[in-house]
Protein backbone atom coordinates (compact mmCIF):
# COMPACT_ATOMS: atom_id res chain seq x y z
CA UNK A 1 0.00 0.00 0.00
CA UNK A 2 1.15 3.47 -0.72
CA UNK A 3 0.60 7.08 0.86
CA UNK A 4 -2.20 9.18 -0.56
CA UNK A 5 0.24 12.00 1.48
CA UNK A 6 3.93 12.03 1.88
CA UNK A 7 5.39 14.68 2.71
CA UNK A 8 9.03 15.55 3.64
CA UNK A 9 10.78 18.59 5.10
CA UNK A 10 8.11 20.97 3.57
CA UNK A 11 8.80 24.36 4.52
CA UNK A 12 6.92 27.13 3.47
CA UNK A 13 8.07 30.88 3.79
CA UNK A 14 6.23 34.21 2.44
CA UNK A 15 8.33 36.65 1.87
CA UNK A 16 11.74 37.18 2.26
CA UNK A 17 14.14 38.83 4.53
CA UNK A 18 13.83 40.83 7.51
CA UNK A 19 9.88 40.48 7.13
CA UNK A 20 9.47 36.91 6.12
CA UNK A 21 7.17 34.80 8.00
CA UNK A 22 7.59 30.93 8.37
CA UNK A 23 4.40 29.83 7.65
CA UNK A 24 5.79 25.87 7.57
CA UNK A 25 9.33 25.19 9.10
CA UNK A 26 9.73 21.68 8.13
CA UNK A 27 6.34 19.80 8.18
CA UNK A 28 6.52 15.30 7.76
CA UNK A 29 3.39 13.62 7.31
CA UNK A 30 2.21 10.30 5.61
CA UNK A 31 -1.58 9.49 5.43
CA UNK A 32 -2.10 6.48 4.06
CA UNK A 33 -5.61 4.68 2.29
CA UNK A 34 -8.65 4.87 4.42
CA UNK A 35 -7.47 7.31 7.28
CA UNK A 36 -9.37 9.81 8.94
CA UNK A 37 -6.91 12.43 9.95
CA UNK A 38 -7.62 15.61 11.42
CA UNK A 39 -5.35 18.75 11.37
CA UNK A 40 -5.75 20.76 14.42
CA UNK A 41 -4.13 24.16 15.10
CA UNK A 42 -4.67 27.24 16.80
CA UNK A 43 -5.62 30.27 14.01
CA UNK A 44 -2.14 31.20 13.19
CA UNK A 45 -0.21 28.33 13.29
CA UNK A 46 -0.22 27.32 9.47
CA UNK A 47 -3.39 25.26 8.90
CA UNK A 48 -4.42 26.65 5.78
CA UNK A 49 -0.96 26.75 4.19
CA UNK A 50 -0.55 23.42 4.78
CA UNK A 51 -3.88 22.96 3.38
CA UNK A 52 -2.47 24.80 0.44
CA UNK A 53 0.50 22.72 0.10
CA UNK A 54 -1.31 19.30 0.24
CA UNK A 55 -4.09 20.56 -2.14
CA UNK A 56 -1.60 21.57 -4.58
CA UNK A 57 -3.26 25.10 -4.77
CA UNK A 58 0.42 26.87 -4.03
CA UNK A 59 3.85 25.47 -4.02
CA UNK A 60 6.35 24.59 -0.92
CA UNK A 61 9.61 26.73 -0.36
CA UNK A 62 11.15 23.42 -0.08
CA UNK A 63 10.57 20.07 0.88
CA UNK A 64 9.14 17.20 -0.86
CA UNK A 65 5.53 16.66 -1.56
CA UNK A 66 4.10 13.16 -3.43
CA UNK A 67 0.14 12.60 -4.12
CA UNK A 68 -0.80 9.04 -4.42
CA UNK A 69 2.90 8.41 -5.07
CA UNK A 70 3.25 11.38 -7.81
CA UNK A 71 5.92 13.74 -7.19
CA UNK A 72 3.99 17.15 -7.42
CA UNK A 73 7.46 19.56 -7.73
CA UNK A 74 8.01 17.69 -11.03
CA UNK A 75 4.84 18.77 -12.71
CA UNK A 76 3.86 22.03 -14.91
CA UNK A 77 0.68 23.91 -13.96
CA UNK A 78 -1.36 21.64 -16.44
CA UNK A 79 0.00 18.32 -15.34
CA UNK A 80 -0.54 19.71 -11.64
CA UNK A 81 -4.14 20.75 -12.89
CA UNK A 82 -4.78 17.87 -13.56
CA UNK A 83 -3.10 15.74 -10.16
CA UNK A 84 -5.65 18.03 -8.09
CA UNK A 85 -8.97 17.05 -9.78
CA UNK A 86 -8.26 13.51 -10.42
CA UNK A 87 -6.74 12.57 -6.58
CA UNK A 88 -8.57 15.37 -4.90
CA UNK A 89 -12.11 16.55 -3.93
CA UNK A 90 -11.92 19.67 -2.17
CA UNK A 91 -14.98 20.68 0.50
CA UNK A 92 -14.89 24.46 2.06
CA UNK A 93 -15.97 26.59 4.81
CA UNK A 94 -18.31 28.19 1.95
CA UNK A 95 -19.92 25.53 -0.16
CA UNK A 96 -19.01 27.37 -3.15
CA UNK A 97 -22.03 26.12 -4.85
CA UNK A 98 -23.18 27.68 -7.87
CA UNK A 99 -26.73 29.68 -7.40
CA UNK A 100 -29.50 28.88 -9.64
CA UNK A 101 -28.62 25.68 -10.39
CA UNK A 102 -29.64 22.29 -9.46
CA UNK A 103 -28.08 20.43 -6.58
CA UNK A 104 -27.31 17.45 -9.81
CA UNK A 105 -26.11 19.72 -11.75
CA UNK A 106 -23.59 20.97 -9.16
CA UNK A 107 -22.58 17.60 -8.46
CA UNK A 108 -22.57 17.24 -12.04
CA UNK A 109 -20.33 20.19 -12.67
CA UNK A 110 -16.80 18.50 -11.88
CA UNK A 111 -17.35 16.02 -14.79
CA UNK A 112 -18.25 18.25 -17.86
CA UNK A 113 -15.47 18.49 -19.18
CA UNK A 114 -14.14 14.68 -18.13
CA UNK A 115 -15.69 12.89 -21.66
CA UNK A 116 -18.39 10.76 -19.86
CA UNK A 117 -21.49 11.04 -21.41
CA UNK A 118 -24.07 12.68 -20.25
CA UNK A 119 -26.31 9.98 -19.04
CA UNK A 120 -23.17 8.75 -17.09
CA UNK A 121 -22.59 11.98 -15.46
CA UNK A 122 -26.21 12.06 -14.35
CA UNK A 123 -26.00 8.46 -13.01
CA UNK A 124 -22.60 9.16 -11.31
CA UNK A 125 -23.77 12.41 -9.81
CA UNK A 126 -27.28 10.49 -8.62
CA UNK A 127 -24.72 8.01 -6.78
CA UNK A 128 -22.93 10.76 -5.16
CA UNK A 129 -26.09 12.81 -3.98
CA UNK A 130 -27.42 9.21 -2.80
CA UNK A 131 -24.29 8.92 -0.96
CA UNK A 132 -24.87 11.82 1.24
CA UNK A 133 -28.84 10.96 1.64
CA UNK A 134 -29.74 13.39 -0.88
CA UNK A 135 -31.61 11.55 -3.18
CA UNK A 136 -34.75 13.62 -2.19
CA UNK A 137 -33.04 16.88 -2.69
CA UNK A 138 -31.55 16.62 -6.33
CA UNK A 139 -33.97 18.96 -8.09
CA UNK A 140 -33.58 21.65 -5.52
CA UNK A 141 -31.13 24.89 -5.91
CA UNK A 142 -28.75 25.94 -3.23
CA UNK A 143 -30.83 28.32 -1.56
CA UNK A 144 -33.63 25.50 -0.98
CA UNK A 145 -31.57 23.80 0.97
CA UNK A 146 -30.31 24.25 4.84
CA UNK A 147 -26.19 24.65 5.29
CA UNK A 148 -26.47 21.65 6.40
CA UNK A 149 -27.42 20.18 3.02
CA UNK A 150 -25.64 22.85 0.77
CA UNK A 151 -22.62 21.17 2.46
CA UNK A 152 -23.93 17.69 1.77
CA UNK A 153 -24.12 18.78 -1.89
CA UNK A 154 -20.39 19.82 -2.04
CA UNK A 155 -19.18 16.94 -0.58
CA UNK A 156 -21.04 14.41 -2.92
CA UNK A 157 -19.19 16.82 -6.01
CA UNK A 158 -15.80 16.27 -4.40
CA UNK A 159 -17.35 12.79 -4.61
CA UNK A 160 -18.34 12.35 -7.91
CA UNK A 161 -14.91 12.20 -9.38
CA UNK A 162 -13.86 9.33 -6.94
CA UNK A 163 -10.65 10.95 -5.26
CA UNK A 164 -7.93 9.51 -3.40
CA UNK A 165 -8.80 11.83 -0.83
CA UNK A 166 -11.55 14.09 0.59
CA UNK A 167 -9.79 17.69 1.43
CA UNK A 168 -12.01 19.97 3.80
CA UNK A 169 -11.11 23.07 5.18
CA UNK A 170 -13.10 24.05 8.31
CA UNK A 171 -15.97 22.03 6.56
CA UNK A 172 -18.13 22.59 9.61
CA UNK A 173 -17.23 26.56 10.14
CA UNK A 174 -20.42 28.05 8.79
CA UNK A 175 -22.73 25.33 10.51
CA UNK A 176 -25.09 25.66 13.09
CA UNK A 177 -25.07 22.24 15.13
CA UNK A 178 -27.71 20.13 13.85
CA UNK A 179 -25.92 20.99 10.15
CA UNK A 180 -22.37 20.15 12.03
CA UNK A 181 -23.90 16.66 13.14
CA UNK A 182 -25.44 16.07 10.01
CA UNK A 183 -21.87 16.84 7.87
CA UNK A 184 -19.68 14.87 10.69
CA UNK A 185 -22.08 11.89 10.17
CA UNK A 186 -21.40 11.68 6.08
CA UNK A 187 -17.85 12.03 6.85
CA UNK A 188 -18.04 9.37 9.01
CA UNK A 189 -19.91 6.96 6.96
CA UNK A 190 -17.82 7.99 3.71
CA UNK A 191 -14.93 7.02 5.89
CA UNK A 192 -16.42 3.77 6.86
CA UNK A 193 -16.95 2.56 3.19
CA UNK A 194 -12.87 3.38 2.60
CA UNK A 195 -12.85 6.99 1.65
CA UNK A 196 -9.69 9.15 3.05
CA UNK A 197 -10.28 12.04 4.60
CA UNK A 198 -8.01 14.86 5.48
CA UNK A 199 -9.87 17.76 7.98
CA UNK A 200 -8.36 20.83 8.45
CA UNK A 201 -10.26 22.74 11.73
CA UNK A 202 -9.77 24.30 14.92
CA UNK A 203 -13.72 22.42 16.52
CA UNK A 204 -12.85 19.58 19.19
CA UNK A 205 -16.30 18.12 17.99
CA UNK A 206 -14.75 17.95 14.54
CA UNK A 207 -11.56 16.14 15.35
CA UNK A 208 -13.59 13.76 18.07
CA UNK A 209 -15.04 12.17 14.64
CA UNK A 210 -11.52 11.35 12.83
CA UNK A 211 -9.16 8.50 14.27
CA UNK A 212 -6.13 10.51 13.98
CA UNK A 213 -5.34 13.96 15.39
CA UNK A 214 -2.24 15.79 13.87
CA UNK A 215 -1.25 19.29 15.54
CA UNK A 216 0.52 21.74 14.35
CA UNK A 217 1.76 24.65 15.98
CA UNK A 218 3.79 27.47 14.74
CA UNK A 219 4.80 25.59 11.41
CA UNK A 220 5.26 22.25 12.71
CA UNK A 221 3.46 18.93 13.79
CA UNK A 222 4.00 18.90 17.54
CA UNK A 223 1.57 15.76 18.31
CA UNK A 224 -0.31 13.25 15.84
CA UNK A 225 -2.01 10.69 17.80
CA UNK A 226 -4.30 7.76 17.22
CA UNK A 227 -7.40 8.56 18.74
CA UNK A 228 -9.01 5.44 21.22
CA UNK A 229 -12.64 5.82 21.35
CA UNK A 230 -13.72 6.87 18.38
CA UNK A 231 -17.44 8.43 18.06
CA UNK A 232 -18.26 7.15 14.86
P1 LIG B 1 -3.94 29.16 10.02
O1 LIG B 1 -4.71 28.69 8.84
O2 LIG B 1 -3.55 28.08 10.96
O3 LIG B 1 -4.65 30.29 10.72
P2 LIG B 1 -2.09 30.27 8.07
O4 LIG B 1 -1.52 29.13 7.33
O5 LIG B 1 -3.18 31.03 7.42
O6 LIG B 1 -2.55 29.78 9.52
O7 LIG B 1 -0.92 31.29 8.44
C1 LIG B 1 0.33 30.91 8.99
C2 LIG B 1 1.23 32.13 9.07
O8 LIG B 1 1.57 32.56 7.76
C3 LIG B 1 0.59 33.33 9.74
O9 LIG B 1 1.59 34.02 10.45
C4 LIG B 1 0.09 34.16 8.59
O10 LIG B 1 0.02 35.51 8.93
C5 LIG B 1 1.12 33.89 7.53
N1 LIG B 1 0.61 33.95 6.15
C6 LIG B 1 -0.36 33.18 5.62
N2 LIG B 1 -0.57 33.46 4.32
C7 LIG B 1 0.30 34.47 4.02
C8 LIG B 1 0.59 35.21 2.83
N3 LIG B 1 -0.04 34.97 1.68
N4 LIG B 1 1.56 36.16 2.91
C9 LIG B 1 2.23 36.39 4.06
N5 LIG B 1 1.99 35.72 5.20
C10 LIG B 1 1.06 34.78 5.20
MG1 LIG C 1 -6.64 29.14 8.20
Amino acid sequence: MKPVIAVSGLRKTYGSGETAVHALRGVDLQVWPGEYVAIMGASGSGKSTLLNMLGCLDTPTSGRYLLDGFSVADLNERQLALLRNRKIGFIFQSFNLVPRTSALSNVELPMVYSGLKRGERRRRALAALEMVGLTDRAKHLPNELSGGQQQRVAVARALVGGPAMLLADEPTGNLDHASTVDVLGVFDRLNALGRTVVVITHEDEVARHAHRVVRVSDGQIVSDEVRAGVVA
